[in-house]
């Protein structure tokens, strides 16, 4: 399906000015608006809404609403309808990188360089919005924004950021984040692949090793390679460009045939002495800190994103269970059982929802440490996959058909909890915080 060209004007326009609105006004809760009272007329007692419990809404700015609102329509109205196929096909449809970057979706909190510069907790929701309807589509994002664009802009020269993160942001470069290699995957400390000096090309380093499930890699312009270099053995980040590898020095191979996160594409990266101008290296930072960093600011997006694909779950499975009607004409959700299910779900997205709106504030007030956004992290992703699987039971035998969606989010939502640092690893961490014992020896 093409995005008409008038139909993404309408929405780009908003998520830009809405941006630039926000830095005035980011502090600005909505609250204010709600119940007001007078004396004689007793205040409304408000309505349930099972869509937002809590009233998270309540805590937002009226720019993030907007930004929510514009990332939800286009979600629904434009990826919604495609992805079906896409999984069907284990298929990830380029234009729809360029899409977001028509709305000022990548790289959304990045200030400059043709990024929208809206607050954490806005990207979060736009996160959350992507992801209500894919985790592939969420994921391919999350690569190009926070853990390539990311990367660039925290650690990147002044020279990397100028030629990369506007092409970035418009989506007409694809990013890709090689850190797992296929002996080192929850320690990628002990990684292998090297930068050495070239022995030929002088100002170029020679970058040979082998990375493995990476997210956008068979079709990526630029691959942020994390490698250690030879000379003081620490871990550096390097800026793989695709067009200006010669022949034979980087292969991506995809992984085909996978039973999850089918909607994005996933590769392999092998670098065999592919040399690599000086320039492309990450200047300063050193050791784990450079992709751990990254991986921060994705992991926090996946902690919204997961509450995305759960409150879809929710809402099908709710839609299924009023239709479906099974003794004496019931519709089965009336029987206690499956209510449980719906209550249990719509509990945990409603407190995943608000743990990471709150980290997202510390986030902009430079308060979130790592182990908050680990926390928030692991219970997201272990609350969201134990739920869908519960709400594929609503389904019945219609579970088994690719038409009702939440096969989909089931097999996906394993896959959130476990790259990026699989579950029981943020538990490590958080024991680790808690005692002040290391786990990883
Ligand atoms: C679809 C997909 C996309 C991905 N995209 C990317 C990407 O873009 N870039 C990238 O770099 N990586 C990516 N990954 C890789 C992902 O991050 C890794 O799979 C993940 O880090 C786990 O590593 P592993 O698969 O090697 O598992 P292992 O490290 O072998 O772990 C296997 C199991 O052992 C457990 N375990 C390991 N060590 C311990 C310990 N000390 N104590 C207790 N339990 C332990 C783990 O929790 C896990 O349950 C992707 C993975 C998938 C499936």
């Amino acid at each position: 399906m093409q995005l008409e060209a008038t139909e993404l004007n309408m929405l780009r326009p908003l998520l830009r000015n809405v941006a630039k609105q926000s830095v005035a006004t980011a502090a600005r809760p909505v609250a204010s608006r709600g119940f007001a009272t007078s004396a004689s007329a007793p205040a409304p007692t408000p309505a349930f809404n099972w869509e937002d419990p809590l009233n998270a809404r309540n805590l937002l700015t009226e720019e993030e609403i907007s930004i929510s609102e514009t990332a939800e329509a286009y979600c629904q109205e434009r990826i919604l309808p495609r992805v079906l196929q896409a999984y069907r096909d284990e298929n990830y449809d380029r234009q729809i990188l360029e899409e977001m970057g028509e709305l000022g979706l990548l790289g959304a909190t990045i200030q400059g360089y043709d990024c929208a510069g809206v607050s954490s907790v806005a990207s979060g929701l736009i996160t959350k919005a992507v992801e209500r309807v894919d985790s592939g589509y969420r994921s391919a994002m999350s690569v190009q924004s926070a853990l390539v664009m990311g990367g660039i802009e925290e650690f990147g020269t002044q020279e990397q950021k100028d030629k990369f993160l506007p092409k970035m942001a418009k989506g007409k470069l694809l990013g890709a984040f090689g850190l797992t290699e296929p002996n080192h995957g929850s320690d990628p400390g002990s990684m292998e692949a090297i930068a050495k000096p070239h022995p030929t090309k002088k100002g170029y380093l020679s970058l040979s090793g082998s990375k493995t499930w990476i997210t956008n890699s068979p079709i990526a312009d630029v691959l942020l390679v994390w490698a250690k270099y030879q000379e003081t053995g620490k871990i550096r980040g390097f800026l793989v460009e695709r067009s200006e590898c010669p022949p034979g020095t980087l292969e991506t191979p995809a992984i085909k045939d996978k039973n999850g996160l089918r909607a994005s594409l996933t590769g392999m990266i092998h670098l065999d002495e592919c040399p690599i101008p000086e320039a492309n290296m990450f200047p300063d930072v050193e050791g784990l800190t450079g992709p751990f960093t990254c991986l921060n600011g994705a992991r926090y997006g996946i902690a919204w994103g997961v509450m995305g694909a759960l409150e879809d779950c929710i809402a099908r499975s709710r839609t299924y269970a009023l239709e479906r009607k099974q003794f004496k004409g019931n519709p089965i959700a009336k029987y206690q059982l499956v209510q449980k299910k719906l209550a249990d779900a719509t509990t945990d997205a409603t407190y995943g929802t608000l743990a990471a709106l709150q980290v997202g504030r510390l986030k902009d007030q430079g308060k979130a440490t790592p182990e908050m956004i680990s926390m928030i992290k692991r219970q997201n992703c272990d609350r969201a996959l134990s739920n869908a699987r519960t709400l594929q039971e609503v389904f019945g035998g219609n579970a088994v058909s690719d038409e009702y969606g939440i096969g989909r989010h089931v097999a996906n939502l394993f896959v959130t909890q476990t790259y990026e640092g699989q579950s029981d690893i943020h538990s490590l961490i958080l024991g680790r915080a808690i005692t002040g014992l290391q786990a990883f020896v």
